[in-house]
């Protein structure tokens, strides 16, 4: 579980959080504040990620060696748990249902 910033409290799922790594935004279930991940260190990640797709199969084109699905399929991994690890949340609007 995740610790809202707003009401620093341990609401947000694995899963809401791994969404917010991909533009979505979530909704604390305590104190209803709108969240979304910080836009500059998730805008990082996202360069990373279309690097990892560009370089392997960028490699595949030269050698044809289907061993490069597995590299990028792994870095992508790695790049998902760093994404859900360290980027940092932010509070889109408090209460958001007010
Ligand atoms: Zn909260």
């Amino acid at each position: 579980m995740f610790i809202c910033p707003s009401c620093e409290k341990d609401t947000l799922s694995w899963k809401a959080k791994y969404l917010m790594g991909f533009w979505f935004t979530s909704r604390c279930s305590n104190c209803d504040a709108k969240l979304t991940a910080m836009p500059i260190p998730l805008a990082l990640f996202q360069v990373l990620y279309v690097w990892n797709v560009g370089w392997f199969s960028g490699i595949y084109w030269f050698n044809r060696d289907p061993m490069n699905f597995v590299y990028l399929t792994i870095i992508w991994i790695i790049l998902d748990m760093l994404n859900v690890k360290y980027v940092p949340l932010s509070i889109m609007k408090k209460n958001a249902s007010k």
